[in-house]
């Protein structure tokens, strides 16, 4: 295993990690997986109660999406996109547009590649429809939507965007509907309405020059498992709508039922102009993202002159592994009754998180579907690590976001290993009332 870490910090460069960092925490040498567990080369087990950032749902080396993946290798395992085509595509735009209501699907590699493909689409259908002076686009203040210089631009994470600013478009943040930033005595629904006169004022004013106002639905994961009132989006669709701006959903993470319903605009009502999908997409197995719009903006750039057309391309996309991947994970939703399966479930888990909730540290404690979050009041500013090292001596893999713990389990976790969850929280929260012996690192405001 010390030969697994020296190797890799001798040649691998984590993501969102600072190396050195790695001299103090060495990272997790992980041998294989099994449905919510992830076991070590040392032979310890580790419950992934954050789905390996977010991307697992239906556990490690399930045999149903191994068995899809296993038969497409033998068939086809790649051929390029563009003036070819293949039935795994077809069948997962087929399905994916009879579950959005969004009629054209196109394949990205990753969620930031999706994120870019819908703000140049966006740009380009006003454009194609001659009024290309709207090309600016407007985000969520703590959004996050990815970290290619485009993607980058409409997220609001300082630690990852100040030193990258020369860098970036300018666009603008409005007020996040995030319900903890409610005033005492104010429903998180009235703050949604509050934030979306916010929203009206700024696009009565500036949608001339606006492409795409672009969020996260209910829930702003990067920012600390932030989540609002479904009203927001309701509004924020309206709103859309009066002043002719396109709603781009970012579903990267909450797709594919982590909210509750299979994707988190449902629960608003309301179809986006454009919705962004990664992570679960593929039950996280394979790197797949794909951005579904309508048929009236496909309309747009359909037409004679090849420049109308939408002249973007990953060589990856819309791979046939992944697509089998990803056409067993909605078999799996289908036969499984997943969405039904989970409410119960995740009913049976919050009442297992009732001590959590009732602990004296624990603040702003909120749940939606397969996501449970709270913030820990009195944390030291190394708190995430000495929190996420605590969690790993009882076997459960959780990194906090700064000050704010958070659960979002594989759904195929089990009544026992929430117990753990929980006994892994509260060793956690008593562990870290003193954290002195740690130094203070702006590494704990990481994902
Ligand atoms: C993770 C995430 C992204 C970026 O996806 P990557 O695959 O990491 O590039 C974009 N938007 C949201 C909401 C995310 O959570």
């Amino acid at each position: 295993m010390d030969n697994l870490i020296s190797r890799t910090r001798a040649a691998v460069w984590l993501p969102c990690t600072q190396m050195k960092q790695l001299e103090a925490a060495p990272p997790l040498a992980i041998a294989r997986g099994e449905g919510p567990w992830l076991i070590g080369t040392d032979g310890r087990r580790y419950l992934d109660a954050i789905s390996s950032w977010w991307v697992n749902l239906f556990g490690h080396c399930n045999p149903r999406i191994n068995a899809a993946i296993t038969d497409q290798l033998g068939k086809i395992e790649h051929v390029m996109l563009a003036g070819a085509t293949h039935e795994p595509v077809v069948a997962l735009s087929e399905r994916l547009a009879a579950l959005t209501g969004l009629g054209h699907a196109f394949y990205g590699s990753d969620g930031a590649s999706a994120t870019e493909i819908a703000l140049k689409m966006s740009a380009h259908y006003w454009r194609n429809t001659g009024q290309a002076e709207k090309n600016g686009f407007i985000s969520l203040k703590n959004g996050y939507h990815g970290e290619t210089v485009g993607a980058l631009s409409v997220t609001d994470i300082p630690l990852f965007k100040s030193t990258y600013a020369p860098l970036l478009r300018r666009t603008v943040q409005v007020p996040t509907p995030d319900a903890r930033l409610a005033e005492p005595g104010e429903s998180a629904e009235a703050y949604a309405l509050r934030c979306a006169d916010a929203l009206e004022r700024h696009l009565a004013e500036h949608a001339a020059t606006i492409a795409a106002f672009i969020v996260e639905p209910l829930v702003q994961g990067a920012a600390g498992m932030a989540m609002y009132h479904p009203t927001y989006l309701t509004r924020a669709r309206e709103l859309c709508d009066r002043y002719q701006v396109h709603l781009i959903a970012d579903e990267i993470a909450v797709g594919f039922g982590r909210t509750g319903t299979m994707f988190a605009c449902e629960q608003a009502g309301i179809r986006p102009d454009f919705i962004c999908l990664s992570k679960g997409i593929t039950g996280g197995y394979l790197p797949l993202s794909a951005v579904l719009t309508t048929d009236a903006i496909y309309a747009a750039f359909y037409g004679d002159d090849t420049a109308r057309g939408f002249l973007h391309s990953h060589s990856y996309a819309g791979n046939p592994l992944a697509c089998r991947a990803a056409l067993a994970v909605l078999d799996i939703f289908e036969q499984d009754g997943i969405i039904a399966t989970n409410r119960n479930k995740a009913e049976g888990f919050t009442a297992l998180l009732e001590t959590v909730r009732n602990h004296p540290r624990v603040r702003h404690f909120r749940h939606l579907g397969m996501i449970w979050a709270f913030d820990v009041a009195g944390a030291h500013p190394c708190f995430a690590r000495r929190f996420a090292q605590s969690a790993l001596e009882q076997g459960v893999l959780l990194r906090p976001i700064g000050n704010t713990v958070y659960c979002m389990p594989p759904y195929v976790v089990g009544e026992d290993e929430m117990r753990r969850v929980v006994a892994a929280m509260l060793h956690g929260l008593s562990e870290t009332a003193d954290s002195s012996g740690y130094s203070v690192s702006d590494t704990d405001r990481l994902p």
